[in-house]
């Protein structure tokens, strides 16, 4: 189909685009790297009077250190977080979470700025930066401000930035050392989304869990940090029992949906198993 007709700004710099997002109206749009959004346009399930696209704003594609933390900018593709030595050797749940992203194609056009916006639950990176308890970075017509990850899903689809915001960039605490990480996703069919993804961070100190941080995708209408799960775990002998007995608290606390592709009862069971195997490869026994 033909999507409705737009208009369309390209501004060279990021105030330029709040004032054109801003000056849009409740129905301008921003667009990035469009591999959500243009499907949606050419179903007529969103139709935007404008598009403010964000393409040319350079200072959007980087990452860079800040401390305990990297900072990356919200137009990185999902390429480039993969090859990243920095998020590759401080935050290495990002580059395994990336990886299984669609096919090379849509990693190559396709923004984590894009795709946390966008607030697909099945999307990978949401679960991925509620583990890492991120910060996002947004810039609108008010100002700059921060929301902790953990607030900024709202619902499906939906997220809390104000009109005329932007989304800039993400600040992701490093992992220090004695942390592992495991990226675990179940699809129907390889460069698919998940069904169920869980994301599990481990720090481990003797040989016993001191910490564990667990996002699950696709199991609720927003990502969900498993805080049953993760209590279970933080003092459990580093074990496969151990952690197996911890995952079975995974689903506690979630609403997975029943859709063409799997039941909610499913979901649940894809959640336990996976987390326990997310948790045994982020404690280095899996
Ligand atoms: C065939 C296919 C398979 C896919 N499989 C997966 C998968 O397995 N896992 C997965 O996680 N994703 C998957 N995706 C989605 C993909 O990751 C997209 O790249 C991502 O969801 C959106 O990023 P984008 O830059 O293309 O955003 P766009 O499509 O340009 O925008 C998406 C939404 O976010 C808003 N937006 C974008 N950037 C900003 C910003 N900086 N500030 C404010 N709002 C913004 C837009 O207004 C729009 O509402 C798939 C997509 C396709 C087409």
């Amino acid at each position: 189909m033909i999507p409705a007709q737009f208009d369309y700004a390209r501004p060279g710099s990021l105030a330029e685009a709040v004032q054109a997002l801003a000056g849009g109206g409740d129905d301008a749009k921003v667009i990035a790297g469009g591999q959500s959004l243009l499907p949606l346009l050419r179903l007529r399930l969103a139709y935007p009077s404008l598009l403010v696209d964000i393409g040319g704003l350079d200072s959007l594609r980087c990452v860079r250190n800040d401390g305990d933390a990297l900072v990356i900018g919200a137009m990185t593709t999902h390429y480039s977080l993969t090859r990243d030595p920095l998020i590759r050797d401080h935050c290495g749940l990002i580059t395994a979470a990336a990886a299984t992203v669609a096919d090379p194609a849509v990693r190559h056009r396709g923004t984590i700025g894009g795709s946390l916006a966008h607030g697909d639950p099945a999307g990978d990176l949401p679960a991925v930066m509620a583990a890492l308890d991120a910060t996002l970075l947004v810039t609108g017509p008010g100002g700059e401000r921060e929301i902790a990850a953990a607030d900024f899903f709202v619902d499906y689809l939906t997220n809390s930035l104000a009109p005329g915001e932007i989304l800039t960039a993400i600040r992701v605490p490093k992992l220090g050392p004695g942390w592992g990480y495991r990226y675990e996703k179940f699809q129907p069919t390889a460069q698919a989304w998940a069904i169920v993804g869980v994301a599990a961070l481990v720090r481990r100190e003797n040989g016993h869990v001191a910490q564990a941080r667990i996002g699950l995708t696709n199991m609720g209408t927003v990502p969900v940090r498993a805080h049953a799960a993760e209590a279970a775990a933080a003092g459990a002998a580093a074990s496969r029992e151990a952690l197996a007995a911890a995952a079975e608290h995974a689903d506690e606390g979630s609403a997975p949906p029943s859709d063409l592709r799997a039941s909610a009862e499913y979901r649940r069971h894809l959640a336990r198993v996976l987390t326990g195997r997310a948790l045994a490869g982020a404690a280095g026994i899996g």
